[in-house]
């Protein structure tokens, strides 16, 4: 089976300021890919080439076995972005509705039937917001935001969750909660690429990491990356380490 994601080489560079160098990983069906780095190491970056959000200088990418430019299939990839947290919209819609908007790419132009609405009760029940579901998306705490998202990928039938930093501005606990969900929907079959500054986090829940400061320093499963100078190297001088205290 070809990879959920492959990226060859690939650079990018604001103008003259160089993000992304050289940088070539998959992403296999079921993993859970950490992908770490300093503060403004390029993993923003290198996340929006991977799913095809911002075109590299150079490289490939292929999304499902498709070259980049062939790939169609949207649905099938939940992005929940670093501003998901951030009261953005103003639109006065409600959070079931949000979630509804995930089956619109397999309903086409027709109304949603009853078997989308029973998908998007299911996602609802998946994340716990059942209570939530009839608030206004901006009236949402930005952890249960970010559940909403979830369950707006879910009721797409997202096989590929990226996620950038979901619990920044969300409380110890609900952190927690947030992350049990993320492993069983792992252990459900959902792939997940996990954009998250505490390593602690990364290394507790990922089964690869990719650890980047704008060259790749680390692509391999996470017992190899915790034995391996990875880490310091990336890091360097350049940023600072955020450990996890249990
Ligand atoms: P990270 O996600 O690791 O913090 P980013 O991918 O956001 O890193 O940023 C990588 C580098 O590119 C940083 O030097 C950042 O300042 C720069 N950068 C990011 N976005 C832009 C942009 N829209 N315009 C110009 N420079 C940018």
């Amino acid at each position: 089976m070809s990879p959920i994601i492959d990226v060859t080489d690939v650079s990018f560079a604001y103008g003259d300021t160089p993000a992304v160098s050289d940088v070539s990983l998959t992403v296999e069906s079921g993993e859970f890919l950490g992908l770490i780095g300093p503060n403004g190491s390029g993993k923003t970056t290198l996340l929006h080439i991977m799913l095809g959000l911002i075109e590299p200088d150079s490289g490939s990418v292929e999304l499902f076995g498709e070259p980049i430019d062939e790939f169609s299939a949207g649905h099938r990839i939940g992005y929940v972005s670093q501003q998901s947290t951030s009261k953005g919209s103003t639109m006065p819609i409600t959070v079931r509705e949000v979630i509804e908007m995930g089956r619109f790419a397999h309903a086409g132009s027709r109304r949603l039937a009853e078997e989308d609405h029973a998908i998007v009760a299911e996602a609802i029940e998946t994340v716990d917001i059942a209570e939530l579901q009839d608030r206004r998306i901006n009236a949402l705490s930005g952890g249960q935001r970010q559940r909403a998202y979830i369950a707006r990928a879910l009721a797409s039938e997202a096989d590929l969750l990226a996620l950038d930093e979901p619990t920044v501005g969300v409380d110890a606990e609900s952190r927690d909660a947030f992350y049990g969900l993320l492993d069983r929907l792992n252990s459900d079959g959902i792939t997940i690429v996990l954009i998250e500054h505490d390593i602690g986090v990364v290394t507790d829940r990922a089964s690869r990491i990719a650890c980047i400061n704008r060259e790749l320093y680390h692509h391999g499963d996470t017992e190899s990356f915790v034995e391996s100078d990875a880490l310091a190297e990336a890091y360097g001088a350049s940023g600072r380490v955020v450990h996890h205290h249990h």
